[in-house]
């Protein structure tokens, strides 16, 4: 006895090195659960100070934190110099179907997500109950949970005649539809009324929908009606909808997209904080790029894509064609990448000429519209969280670079946030916007997603050039206490859990 004891702590106390990790994850999978990360800085989630300690992981939850040692059998990591965080939670995440095809989601781990919510801007699965199910049985490496989107309940019951506000009827069996989705296990209603779904709905009809999943205790995120000349009216919506239908509301991707509106944050700050004031729950998410990701269409406010004046005004909106990038181009490949200008100039057209030639095409651009010092009075709100808008196989950088384009470059580089309060805008801010009790901290009895990262190297590598290279700086992701990534590898275990309420 004792000298079984003798041995399997002379094992414990064996410090690992990155190289036997590998060999350790695989080879030991039947053995000891338990895991030490020692002497690594603390950020626990809630922004308090880092402190020093060691924290023990035992099956999938958070043992100890402190200053045990490791225990016999524990596979040991030696975190001194790193940070350890709670696994970084994407509250606007396009990997529903991702997930399903690339279960690795290498680009989403390499940053330290650990958990995704999918179904955003109004779309999601139809049947909330099979997505769950089928994660559950094809895991991936990342939990995920889902909204319910309004644009997908609005087609199920107006099909193909939604170009008009709904009756009052097909309101209520879009309601009985988010009811279901809440019961099935979504988290709350995404809406995204900027597009062509959403954009015919009254505020009335989402209020409806809104406390149908305020019932079931759910969020409301929105991908907001406008997010450039009428930005504010969209702002002062998204707040009705919070108090009238008394749901805890969020401005997904909030960003104030047109040169018209530059330098307005603080008006928009100014509007939540009054609404947040008088004890409506509103709150807000922005991704760390000045560049948006969308359809052609959306430059065009009143929808006449064909009409030379509206589409001279969209352009010169948002700086002229220079500053619209094309990510999907059916008919013109070959400006895959280029800026309108130069596709225009090269096919002998003026830019209003050529948007109108593709408007009604399927066009996917990138908007190069958004001024820095917006981005910095955003990322500077307590209320503000840090999300991606981005997921597995997405064409702009932010899909793989986001939190960690966070840490490096407006933590260390920067210094607009300190690292603690960036990690809070991470983990605990977004876990306690969707009521994930046990995710998000590192508290004993918490479930281990957990994050090693070096402060002084974490940053993003993707560009709009190459959008799918992966984050550098991030030494070990854990979800529900098996590694998923270390040292620049995903590893083979899938984890992920599919999240309900
Ligand atoms: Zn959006």
């Amino acid at each position: 006895m004792h000298w079984t004891n003798r041995y399997g702590l002379a094992t414990a106390l064996a410090m690992v090195g990155w190289a036997g990790l590998g060999a350790l994850v695989t080879g030991a999978a039947q053995e000891s659960a338990a895991w030490m990360i020692t002497g690594a800085q603390v950020a626990d989630g809630t922004g308090a100070p880092l402190r020093v300690a060691n924290v023990r992981v035992v099956g999938d939850t958070i043992a100890s934190i402190g200053s045990d040692a490791p225990q016999a059998g524990d596979r040991v990591v030696d975190g001194a110099g790193l940070v350890i965080a709670p696994g970084f939670i994407d509250v606007h995440n396009h990997s529903t179907d991702g997930i399903a095809t690339d279960r690795a989601a290498a680009t989403q781990i390499a940053q330290g997500i650990t958990t995704v919510l999918v179904g955003p801007d109004g779309s999601s699965p139809p049947a909330i109950a099979a997505y769950l199910a089928a994660r559950r049985a094809s895991p991936a490496t990342l939990n995920v949970a889902t909204l319910i989107g309004h644009a997908t309940v609005r087609t199920q019951v107006m099909g193909e005649d939604y170009r008009r506000p709904a009756t009052q009827d097909e309101v209520a069996r879009m309601a009985a539809l988010v009811d279901t989705g809440m019961r099935e296990g979504a988290f709350g209603l995404s809406s995204g009324l900027e597009y062509v779904v959403g954009s015919y709905a009254t505020t009335d009809e989402v209020v409806a929908l809104a406390k149908a999943a305020a019932a079931h205790r759910g969020v409301y995120i929105s991908h907001i009606r406008d997010e450039a000349d009428v930005v504010m009216d969209a702002v002062k919506e998204t707040i009705a909808i919070g108090e009238r239908a008394r749901i805890p509301a969020q401005i997904t991707h909030v960003k104030l997209g047109t040169i018209g509106v530059w330098g307005k944050a603080r008006e928009v700050v100014a509007l939540v904080e009054a609404a947040r004031a008088r004890g409506v729950d509103v709150t807000a998410d922005a991704y760390p790029y000045l560049a948006w990701q969308s359809n052609l269409k959306v430059l065009v406010p009143n929808k006449r894509y064909t009409d030379p004046a509206s589409v001279k005004e969209a352009l010169d909106d948002v700086g002229g064609g220079r500053n619209i990038q094309f990510t999907r181009l059916p008919r013109y490949p070959q400006y895959q990448g280029k800026r309108l200008s130069e596709a225009a100039a090269a096919e002998g057209l003026g830019e209003v000429d050529f948007f109108i030639r593709i408007a009604e095409d399927e066009v996917g651009i990138i908007g190069h519209t958004m001024s820095e010092p917006d981005l910095e009075v955003f990322y500077r709100q307590p209320w503000v969280m840090v999300a991606s808008d981005g997921g597995v196989g997405n064409n702009h950088p932010r899909g793989a670079g986001t939190f960690p384009r966070v840490l490096g470059r407006f933590v260390r580089e920067q210094q607009w946030l300190s690292l603690p309060e960036a990690i809070r805008k991470m983990t605990s801010l977004p876990a306690a916007r969707l009521g994930l009790a046990d995710r998000g901290r590192i508290v004993v009895g918490a479930k281990a997603d957990l994050v090693l990262f070096d402060p002084a190297t974490i940053v993003d590598r993707s560009t709009f050039e190459v959008p799918r290279a992966l984050a550098e700086g991030v030494r070990l992701v854990w979800v529900n206490g098996e590694p998923v990534w270390r040292e620049g590898q995903v590893t083979s275990a899938r984890p992920g859990r599919a999240l309900g309420r």
